[in-house]
């Protein structure tokens, strides 16, 4: 069901995304060669917690008989990962690799959610440009994102400009609606055709995050049953806002 929020409910948004915001910008200071994702896990939760909210992915069903609830507060993804990345005293960040950390904050029964790529100490250009196009994939897609217009119209402003620059979207996982709940409807696909999907209207709340490969479309899942790696082993970026359609242009709730 997608839900259009009030004056009430969209304040309550905005406060669990300054939160989102706020544990990221601490996460991306801690990043260094040398650091585990378990350590950004515990650095994301302490944070969210100081501004009285609850890390949402914690415990979060995976909905599949034998696979356990998602175990950390954050999902952390490196370099062929994609997405759902558990965080792990194993999992070392060394110089030249991408982290992915995707998180939620819950407060005051609204989600916050948004997701970003970093670089540990310098990378190659290759993949920098990676990072900057899953980044404007996601502002190409919410020029979009405005009232009356489709949901296929944000879609394929992301797919077309992502393909435009040499690089993959992935197809499998979609962003989607926001607010009570972490994933609501719409579903938001990073591809497609325009004027296809549901209408737009203010105070609908989105969660829009294109999830970009280097090289072509293919994933698999790992045994662990949550991370998504690239079939092909080239590197993925992510990034995603919390979003409200309002009467004029789409406002990020994911900020400061
Ligand atoms: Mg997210």
């Amino acid at each position: 069901m997608v839900t259009i929020k009030s004056k009430q409910e969209i304040e309550k948004m905005r406060e669990a995304c300054k939160i989102a915001y706020l544990a990221q910008e601490t996460v991306e200071k801690a990043i260094k060669p040398g650091i585990s994702t378990w350590e950004l896990d515990k650095i994301a939760e302490n944070e969210m917690i100081k501004y009285g909210a609850i890390p949402a992915e914690k415990g979060y069903p995976s909905g599949v008989k034998g696979v356990p609830d998602f175990p950390g507060s954050i999902c952390a993804s490196i370099n062929d990962e994609v997405i759902h990345g558990i965080p792990s005293k194993n999992a070392i960040l060394r110089e030249g690799d991408i982290v992915s950390i995707d998180l939620v904050a819950y407060k005051d029964g609204f989600n916050g959610d948004c997701a970003r790529t970093y670089t540990v100490g310098k990378v190659d250009k290759e993949t920098q440009k990676l990072i900057e196009i899953t980044k404007q994939s996601f502002f190409e897609g919410i020029k979009f994102a405005k009232k009356g217009n489709r949901i296929g119209d944000v879609s394929h402003a992301i797919g077309q400009f992502v393909e435009k620059n040499g690089f993959s979207v992935v197809k499998e996982f979609q962003g989607h609606g926001i607010g009570r709940q972490m994933h609501e409807d719409p579903g938001i696909p990073n591809y497609g055709k325009e004027g296809r999907g549901i209408r737009l209207e203010s105070g609908m709340t989105l969660a829009i995050e294109p999830m970009v490969i280097a090289g072509s479309d293919g994933i698999l899942e790992l045994d662990d049953g949550w991370t998504i790696i690239t079939e092909d082993g080239t590197k993925s970026a992510h990034y995603e806002n919390t979003i409200l359609i309002t009467e004029n242009e789409p406002e990020i709730l994911t900020k400061k």
